[in-house]
C-alpha cells in the first residue's frame, strides 16, 4: 500500500514510518503545514516527495492518508484526504467535535473509503487477552476498571498539547485512549464525572494537565459498571495499569498503556496469582495490518471511525464535566 503522511509529527518520525515500513508498504510524500518542516521530515525519513498540498499526493499515487498533525487540524485534512480519495488512518481524537467526526465517517461510507482512528491500545496483544480472559469468565461478571495513565510528557511535546483551546488538554489526549480500552470491555457509558487540573511548574501554557474521570457503564445486561481514570503529564514514576475487578478475581494488566509493546498480566483469583506473558507484536503493527485488510473488504479495523467516535464521545462529556462541575449523561 502507498501512503501519505498528513502532518510532520513525532508519533510519524517516532512510530508509524517505522511500522508503515516494515509492513513494506512504502511513504510516497509527507504533508506538511510548513514546507521547511516537510522538506526536513523528507530527508530525515527518506521519503521522496515533499509538500504543503494535499492535492499533490494524488499525482504521487497513495492510496491512504496518515493523518497525525495537531488535533485541530485532522478535521478539514480527513475530509480533504477522502474527498482525494484516500482511504484515511487518522489520529486520536479523530476531531475535536462529535458532529465533525460523524460528519467524516457518513463522507467515508458514502465514499466507500476505510477511516480508522489509530487508538493502538484497544488491539495491543495485552488488552485482547485481557479480554479473552473476560469473556472467557475468569473474573466471573465485572464489577469495576480502573486505568492509571500517569506519566511525564516528553519535553518536546510540551506545546499545544498543553493548550486547553484547539485540542490541546489531557484528557483529549490520553482519556480518548482510556476510552477506547474500556468502551470495548464494559458495554456503554451512561455517565460520567470528572476534574481536571494544571499542576506542573512546566506548564506555562496552563491547560489541563491531570484529569481523573468516573465512569458509569451498562453492560448487556444493564448491570452497572464503575470505571475510573487518572490521566496525567506529570508523574515521573507509576507503571500504567488497567485493573478489572470481577465477582471471582482479578485482572491486572501492568504497564501496556504504552507505544511499546510491553507488559504483563496477572490474574488473580481464589486459585492465587497466575502471571501471562503472551507474545507481544507492535500495537501500530496490528493497526496497520487491520487496516490495510480493511481495505481490501476483509475484515474491520482495529478501531473504527465509529469506535472513535464512541471514545470521543466519553472524552468530551469528561470534558464538559470538569468544566461544568456537573455529571454528564450520555444518550444511549
Ligand atoms: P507533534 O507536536 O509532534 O506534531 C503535530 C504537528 O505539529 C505536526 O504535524 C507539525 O505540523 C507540527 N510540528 C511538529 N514539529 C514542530 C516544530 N518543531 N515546530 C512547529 N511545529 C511543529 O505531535 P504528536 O506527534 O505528539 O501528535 C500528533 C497527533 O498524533 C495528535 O493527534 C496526537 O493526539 C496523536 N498521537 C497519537 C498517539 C498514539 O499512540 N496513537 C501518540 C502520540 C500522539 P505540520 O504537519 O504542519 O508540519
Amino acid at each position: 500500500m502507498k501512503w501519505v503522511l498528513i502532518g510532520a509529527s513525532n508519533i510519524a518520525a517516532t512510530r508509524l514510518v517505522l511500522a508503515i515500513r516494515a509492513r513494506g508498504d512504502e511513504i510516497v510524500a509527507v504533508v506538511s503545514g510548513s514546507m521547511e518542516r516537510a522538506l526536513d521530515f523528507a530527508a530525515q525519513h527518506d521519503i521522496r516527495r515533499a509538500t504543503t498540498d494535499l492535492t499533490d499526493t494524488i499525482r504521487a499515487g497513495a492510496e491512504a492518508a496518515y493523518v497525525s498533525s495537531a488535533n485541530h487540524l485532522h478535521y478539514g485534512q480527513v475530509t480533504a484526504a477522502i474527498h482525494a480519495g484516500l482511504h484515511v488512518l487518522c489520529e486520536k481524537p479523530m476531531t475535536l467535535r462529535l458532529d465533525e467526526s460523524e460528519h467524516l465517517a457518513a463522507l467515508a461510507a458514502t465514499n466507500r473509503r476505510v477511516l480508522a482512528v489509530n487508538h493502538h491500545l484497544p488491539g495491543s496483544d495485552l488488552h485482547a487477552e485481557a479480554r479473552e480472559l473476560v469473556d472467557g469468565g475468569e473474573i466471573g461478571a465485572v464489577l469495576s476498571a480502573r486505568i492509571a495513565h500517569a506519566t511525564l510528557l516528553r519535553v518536546d511535546g510540551r506545546t499545544w498539547r498543553l493548550r486547553g483551546q484547539r485540542g490541546g488538554g489531557i484528557i483529549l489526549d490520553r482519556t480518548t485512549h482510556d476510552a477506547s480500552v474500556l468502551n470495548r470491555l464494559l458495554g456503554t457509558p451512561v455517565r460520567v464525572s470528572a476534574m481536571q487540573v494544571a499542576q506542573a511548574t512546566w506548564n506555562q501554557d496552563g491547560g489541563p494537565d491531570a484529569a481523573m474521570v468516573t465512569i458509569e457503564y451498562r453492560d448487556l445486561d444493564d448491570r452497572p459498571i464503575l470505571a475510573q481514570t487518572h490521566d496525567a503529564f506529570t508523574v515521573t514514576a507509576d507503571p500504567t495499569r488497567l485493573t478489572l475487578h470481577g465477582t471471582r478475581g482479578t485482572i491486572d494488566v501492568i504497564d501496556a498503556m504504552s507505544q511499546e509493546p510491553r507488559g504483563t498480566i496477572e490474574l488473580l483469583t481464589a486459585a492465587g496469582r497466575r502471571e501471562l506473558r503472551p507474545p507481544q507484536r507492535d500495537p501500530y503493527g496490528i493497526v496497520l495490518d487491520a487496516f490495510a485488510a480493511a481495505t481490501t473488504g476483509d475484515g474491520q479495523p482495529t478501531v473504527t471511525a465509529y469506535e472513535g467516535i464512541a471514545a470521543l464521545r466519553v472524552a468530551l462529556a469528561a470534558e464538559e464535566s470538569a468544566t461544568s462541575g456537573r455529571v454528564v449523561e450520555l444518550a444511549r
